[in-house]
């Protein structure tokens, strides 16, 4: 738990998110902004600040929110239509919240190239 970090706090209750799935490695909550119908973010428990912080025993907790992160793109019924999944890393990455997250975005064509 980082004290400043707002992802730690909705994973502690401490603030409110809409949240979809939690076990005992993620949490799983709704997008305040989101940029197409289905915008979720799932996040380890555990501050990890980004990809640049992984640690090697980190690796099944990172398989773990891919796994939850299609799970629930099933549960939104957008598993046949596809979706994407998006980590950015640092500023040029265009992360914001340096708190590890993957977006689950989906229920629309996404556009393409990024970038
Ligand atoms: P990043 O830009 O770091 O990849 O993504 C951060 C995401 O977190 C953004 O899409 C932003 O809308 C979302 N976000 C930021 N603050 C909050 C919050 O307090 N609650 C929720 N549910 N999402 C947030
Ligand atoms: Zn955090």
């Amino acid at each position: 738990m980082t004290n400043s970090c707002i992802f730690c706090k909705i994973v502690s209750n401490e603030v409110k998110a809409n949240i979809l799935y939690r076990d005992e490695q993620v949490t799983a909550f709704r997008d305040t902004h989101p940029v197409a119908p289905t915008h979720i973010l799932i996040v380890p428990n555990k501050h990890i600040e980004s990809v640049n912080t992984l640690e090697p025993e980190d690796e099944s907790l990172v398989g773990h929110l891919f796994i939850v992160a299609r799970n629930i793109a099933e549960a939104e019924g957008i598993s046949k239509g596809g979706y994407r999944l998006v980590t950015n890393t640092g500023s040029n990455g265009g992360q914001t919240v340096f708190h590890l997250h993957l977006h689950l975005i989906g229920g629309q064509r996404m556009r393409y190239p990024m970038g």
